[in-house]
């Protein structure tokens, strides 16, 4: 099998000692390719790469116009590949294919949003107090970017890095997740088919601790986006102070889906499932909390249970397939043991709970829908984000307790009521602290609007107008209309 390389400087490049990293299908944990895995060393060779081409130009100087043809192009390379990298995606990451058709073309739509956005007005002009200046703001590039992205959505990932990073004029750096890198190789060979200038856009292949905090670390990288887990975030927190690097962070969730009596019951018992199970629960808004009414608890839960029960897990290549398997065996023992921890802290499950182990699934990751139970506001199933197919229910009795429930967490990522009352799910959505919220739907996201987390669920925002604003700095320039001598120091002419 060839090893497939990372892309640095315009090249297809393997790393220097040869190291290879393989890539398993989660599906059934067979060898889907050997990639490249890149070191400290390949990190530090990309950001000299990158500090070149931004100093030097020509991507940065480039009109914002003739950028945006350069996305506009790849936005069309993607499409006219869209289920190649659709397949490739599902036998990488394990969803089920239709909805790895939906990333891809979500991840088209975002490289032309971008495209379209960086041609339209971004400066201001300020009226001053003093007449004889005109003061006025341009908007110009950061310069070299580190982007790194977790294996949940991996190209739609990088194209929420990628997109609005280069059509703002910077030379970005993306580093993909460990186990999956492949439609990042196929996204860059599209970047090379549409002719990007070298280092614009480099992809960076290799373990997070050495080529991701290299980029975090770095003097000579000017921002850092990262998405992915807290504790990582926190570390390239802390790792970009020392040049005062611009950070974003998309980080975890444990986001409630807020299901009141008067919600239209089959419209809230289809969401509530959507919200946990799409993507397996490996989700970083996933609906992973259902805040249930109590008065409808009896009627809704064993409802729930049933369709939960009824979701066809298993390969997502195949077309009768609802959930696919989980990223690696390491972490659905992770989630297996959530599981254990919550029946041991005293909640019960009404469906799933354990692996699944039937013919060919014995062979992958697969995990059954799991639904819990009598659960306490302590319990870890409650409190930490699991990143899996499973959902603890807490009643409420109220809006109040609603609210209250909603918000004891350390995340606020998303929320999503559901009500029959539109003021009643306003109110209630204007109270949760989370960035992302929903009423009488859940989970969808659009490019044109801003997508972020307070508390520990993330720091800026990614998407629409916001995402673009984080990848420019904002010069003041003031012009004096007038000059003439100031006077200010006698001695002077
Ligand atoms: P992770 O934090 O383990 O890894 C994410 C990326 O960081 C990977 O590329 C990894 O190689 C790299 N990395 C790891 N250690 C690093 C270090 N010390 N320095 C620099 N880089 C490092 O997360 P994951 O397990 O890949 O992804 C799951 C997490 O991502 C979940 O917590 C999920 O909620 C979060 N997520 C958030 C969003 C969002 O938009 N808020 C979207 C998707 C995923």
């Amino acid at each position: 099998m060839k090893t497939l390389p990372m892309f640095l400087n315009g090249a297809w490049t393997e790393t220097a000692d040869g190291a290879v990293r393989e890539i398993l299908n989660p599906a059934d944990n067979t060898t889907l390719a050997l990639v490249t895995d890149g070191t400290a060393h390949d990190a530090t060779t990309a950001i000299a790469h990158a500090r070149r081409a931004f100093d030097t130009g020509p991507w940065p100087q480039m009109r914002a116009p003739e950028r945006a043809a350069f996305l506009f192009k790849l936005a069309d390379l993607i499409d006219r590949d869209a289920l190649a990298l659709a397949t490739l995606e599902t036998r990488n990451n394990g969803k089920p294919l239709r909805e790895a058709k939906y990333d891809a073309a979500d991840a088209a739509a975002c490289f032309r949003y971008y495209a379209g956005l960086i041609t339209k007005p971004l400066g201001q002009t300020y009226e001053v107090s003093d007449p004889a200046i005109q003061s006025f703001t341009v908007r110009e590039p950061i310069g070299v970017c580190g982007q790194i992205i977790p294996w949940n959505y991996p190209l739609l990932m990088a194209a929420w890095k990628l997109a609005p990073g280069l059509a703002a004029g910077n030379c970005c750096i993306l580093k993909p997740a460990e186990t999956t890198p492949l439609t990042a190789i196929e996204l860059f060979k599209l970047i090379a088919e549409a002719g990007f200038p070298p280092g614009a856009a480099q992809l960076l292949l290799g373990p997070g601790p050495a080529c991701g905090g290299t980029l975090a670390a770095s003097m000579d990288v000017d921002k850092i986006a990262f998405t992915g887990g807290t504790v990582t975030g926190r570390a390239i927190m802390t790792a970009a102070a020392g040049n005062i690097k611009k950070v974003t962070l998309e980080l975890g969730g444990k986001s409630p889906c807020i299901v009141f009596a008067d919600a239209d019951p089959d419209v809230a018992l289809d969401y509530a499932l959507f919200a946990i199970f799409a993507g397996q629960g490996e989700v970083c808004s996933a609906g992973s909390r259902l805040l249930l009414e109590k008065k409808i608890a009896a009627d809704f839960l064993p409802r729930l249970a049933a369709a939960s029960a009824k979701i066809v897990v298993g390969d997502g290549l195949d077309v009768r397939t609802e959930m696919g398997p989980l990223i690696t065996p390491a972490h659905m023992e992770k989630v297996l043991g959530y599981i254990a921890a919550g029946r041991e802290e005293g909640a019960e499950t009404i469906c799933g709970g354990h692996r699944l182990t039937d013919g060919p699934l014995a062979r992958g990751n697969f995990v059954a829908p799991t639904i819990f139970t009598k659960t306490e506001p302590h319990m870890r199933i409650v409190r930490e984000e699991i990143f899996g197919p499973v959902l603890a229910v807490q009643l409420f009795d109220g809006e109040d307790e609603a609210v209250r429930l909603a918000n004891d967490t350390i995340y606020g990522l998303a929320a999503g009521v559901f009500t029959r009352d539109q003021g009643k799910g306003l109110r209630v959505l204007k109270k949760i602290r989370a960035g992302i919220t929903w009423l009488n739907t859940y989970h969808p996201t659009f490019c044109e609007a801003p997508w972020g987390g307070y508390k520990q669920s993330g720091l800026g925002r990614e998407l629409g107008t916001a995402g673009l604003d984080a990848y420019l700095e904002t010069k003041q320039i003031n012009l004096n209309l007038a000059p003439q001598r100031l006077g200010w120091f006698a001695g002077a002419p």
